[in-house]
């Protein structure tokens, strides 16, 4: 049975992030679900929260790509994130740091992106 084909966010809580984030990697991937992994500030728990948060992302990225058969992975950081309240440059690094963690676990997908989400709203494509 076709599932339809699934893609993985991992974003803020903040309910600004997510409709962006979604709408854009149905777009460009040609997505017809987005699982979507929130957390206040994702890119500083990832790149610096203690094991017990990171395996906590980790475990529900193993199911969207185990489960949904996800091949696209994307780790947002926003403007005014009240969860990670620093510079834009600051998030930038942590999302580039988060990054490299994703490929460290090997994950059987095709495609990892790091976005950031500026003050319109709108993606923009960190690496
Ligand atoms: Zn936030």
């Amino acid at each position: 049975m076709h599932k339809g084909k699934f893609g993985t966010a991992i974003n803020c809580m903040d309910g600004r992030a997510q409709m962006p984030v979604n709408d854009w990697l149905k777009q460009k991937y040609l997505l017809d679900y987005v699982d979507t992994i929130t957390e206040p500030g994702p890119d500083k728990m990832l790149s610096q929260g203690i094991p017990a948060q990171v395996e906590s992302i980790k475990s529900r990225v193993l199911i969207s790509v185990n489960a949904h058969g996800s091949e696209t992975i994307l780790i947002a950081a926003h403007y005014d994130c009240a969860g990670n309240p620093v510079s834009k440059e600051e998030h930038v690094k942590q999302v580039k740091e988060c990054i490299k963690i994703l490929h460290s676990w090997n994950l059987p997908v095709k495609t990892i992106i790091g976005a950031w989400i500026n003050e319109n709203w709108a993606v923009e494509i960190v690496q």
